[in-house]
């Protein structure tokens, strides 16, 4: 059996049983049964299921870590968190969050002032809100607004005219005041692809420099007792713990030497996000080095052992995880639409009576292929395929021929792996690279994986049932935009196999995990694909559980109003070209009229699999 390196990124969110791979909660229901329910409702093309248990069971996990973590220190500062909303921003992520997380200090991070708004709205009473990146005077004054209805806000400096604002509106607005963070430029630098937000050449933080002038600013407009938190943020997925924890001391030790200096309000560091998700499939190949404990301990134990060193009070500690909390409460799901081999069938190969002697010879080997002589033939019939396809492009072989070559070719492939299935991996894998199968699949990378595309960001990905099958095909994964990107290759390094199916037939579903961190909101309408229909999967008191939050991919005609385009008129326009056309008649342009009223209303995804009744 394989289990889709499951053991490495599966979190224990999901389990493999009798050949299905199922949710780890409660009644255990598998995923294909929750795909079906939903595709009965009608709805076709790529689903995107949320488990607003996994959001719980991560808030939980990140809480108690840092509580057992303080408990064996004996630290006495606090824990509080906030989720960077830049993260996630759909409702039916941040709504069932806030609402998992009542009882504790977990508020929301705004980066813009669209986010504080939401922050402003959603955030649990007594529970944080900080905000980060560039500000103007309009977003420090909701801040003040904030901050007068009662919410506790931070509003974190990047810069130091950001300061001069935030003294100006104190003066414009009177009290109460937002608290202050400065955000601190580290000397040190993080790891991975993301590693851009820390280092003494990010983009965000003040120097030591600008920290000192920060402060003595403070002091002059009588505000120094409202800065009370240090920030810093080195970056996402920080695969190694090693400059993690040489941040810690660093800003440790400027949170005790700002204390010294008078700072006596600064009680928070807030060490930001970073916290790396394991991605990978393959053993070997891990994304991240730490675990989430390991992790907590360090930060508790460095920053105890600065306070004590320094003799200053144990901060309380701030963690703005966001990858962490919300990537593995999403999956989507991508019906499989075809196998491009597929239409390579014995029915497909039309033999002349006299053939050109390489195909005849392939034939042959066709015919004579068995178990021992599987691999010698099938580098023959590649090699006889090169010289075919030359010989045509030379003028000597008509299109007739070069069709049965493809189709030799592929017979002969599925004939090898089917003689080879029961056989060591190992033969098979000899051949993969050369005979891979492509499966296009009903969604669109670019919408739903945004990270593949831009940064080569790998997912988990397999089927949703058949898993006590082996699978035998090397596959490379194709979606259905009209862009050459929209790939995700074989990579012998970290094979992808899924299974044989005939998808005219029987339908296969291919999941894509640890999707809910950052792809949602990067995701981008490409050949004017929209959001995959999304549901959230609540499981109830009795265990059972009910499809909610059910959110409808896009029609095209609301993908073409989001693009500003007059729908009203394109309707108009096609009507009129309609009514208008001399190859109807008067039922005929009834007829077609219908038609198109109907599709419009539908979203672009591909209904049809295939055959008729499977649709
Ligand atoms: C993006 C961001 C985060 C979240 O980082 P993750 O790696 O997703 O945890 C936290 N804080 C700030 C300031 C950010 O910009």
């Amino acid at each position: 059996m394989v289990d889709y390196g499951i053991k490495f990124w599966g979190n224990d969110d999901f389990f493999i049983e009798d050949g299905l791979i199922k949710v780890n909660h409660k009644t255990n229901p598998a995923l294909i049964d929750i795909v079906k329910e939903a595709r009965e409702k009608g709805f076709r093309g790529p689903l995107l299921m949320r488990f607003p248990h996994l959001i719980k069971k991560q808030v939980d996990k990140l809480f108690n870590s840092f509580s057992k973590a303080m408990k064996e220190y004996s630290y006495k500062g606090n824990f509080h968190a906030v989720f960077p909303l830049k993260v996630n921003q759909m409702p039916h992520f941040v709504l069932p969050l806030m609402e998992c997380s009542k009882e504790r200090s977990y508020g929301l991070e705004a980066g813009s002032k669209s986010e504080l708004i939401i922050a402003m709205a959603y955030t649990n009473k007594n529970a944080p809100i900080t905000v980060n990146g560039f500000k103007d005077k309009e977003m420090i004054t909701l801040g003040f607004i904030a901050a007068n209805m009662g919410q506790d806000i931070t509003l974190t400096i990047e810069g130091l005219n950001e300061l001069e604002t935030i003294i100006q509106v104190a003066k414009e607005m009177g009290k109460p005041c937002p608290n202050i963070g400065l955000r601190i430029r580290l000397h040190s630098i993080g790891s991975g692809i993301w590693a851009k937000s820390g280092g003494i050449n990010s983009k965000f933080g003040l120097t030591s420099t600008e920290l000192l002038e920060a402060i003595s600013m403070l002091e002059k407009s009588k505000l120094l007792d409202k800065f009370t938190m240090i920030h810093f943020h080195i970056g996402s997925q920080i695969s190694d713990i090693s400059p993690l924890k040489k941040a810690i001391r660093e800003v440790g030790n400027i949170y005790a030497e700002l204390r010294k200096m008078g700072a006596k309000n600064l009680r928070s560091v807030n060490i930001g996000g970073g916290l790396a998700v394991e991605y990978t499939q393959h053993e070997g190949c891990n994304h991240c080095n730490y675990t989430l404990s390991e992790f907590s301990s360090d930060v508790v134990f460095s920053l105890k052992e600065i306070a004590k060193n320094k003799k200053e009070k144990e901060p309380d500690i701030f963690i703005e995880s966001g990858r962490f909390i919300s990537a593995n409460h999403a999956v989507l799901i991508a019906p499989v639409l075809e196998l491009f081999s597929h239409e390579y069938d014995e029915k497909a190969l039309k033999l002349k009576d006299k053939n050109p002697p390489l195909i005849a010879e392939m034939v042959d080997l066709y015919q004579s292929l068995s178990e021992k002589n599987a691999i010698e033939y099938l580098h023959d019939s590649l090699d006889h395929m090169e010289s075919l396809l030359t010989l045509f492009d030379l003028g000597y072989i008509d299109l007739q021929d070069r069709s049965n070559t493809e189709v030799l070719v592929h017979l002969i492939i599925k004939k090898v792996i089917s003689l080879l299935k029961h056989k060591n991996h190992h033969d098979i894998l000899k051949i993969q690279e050369r005979v891979q199968e492509r499966y296009l699949l009903n969604c669109s990378f670019f919408q739903s994986l945004p990270d593949y595309w831009g940064l080569e960001q790998s997912f988990p990905v397999m089927p949703l049932d058949r898993l006590n099958k082996k699978p035998t095909r090397s596959a490379s994964l194709w979606d259905i935009t009209c862009d050459s990107d929209g790939e995700i290759a074989f990579n012998s390094a970290s094979p992808l196999y899924l299974h044989e199916v005939d998808v005219t037939k029987e339908e296969y579903f291919l999941g894509f995990f640890l999707v809910g961190a950052y792809q949602e909101v990067l995701g981008m309408r490409h050949n004017l694909f929209t959001h995959p229909t999304e549901f959230s999967v609540v499981f109830n008191e009795d265990g059972g559980y009910s499809i909610k939050q059910l959110l409808e991919a896009q029609t095209i005609l609301d993908v073409l109003d989001d693009f500003d385009y007059d729908t009203k008129e394109i309707e108009r326009i096609l009507k009129q070209k309609i009514e208008e056309s001399a190859l109807l008649d008067e039922d005929g342009k009834k007829e077609i009229l219908g038609r198109l009223y109907i599709m419009l209303s539908e979203n672009s995804y591909l209904r049809t699999i295939i055959s008729d009744q499977t649709q």
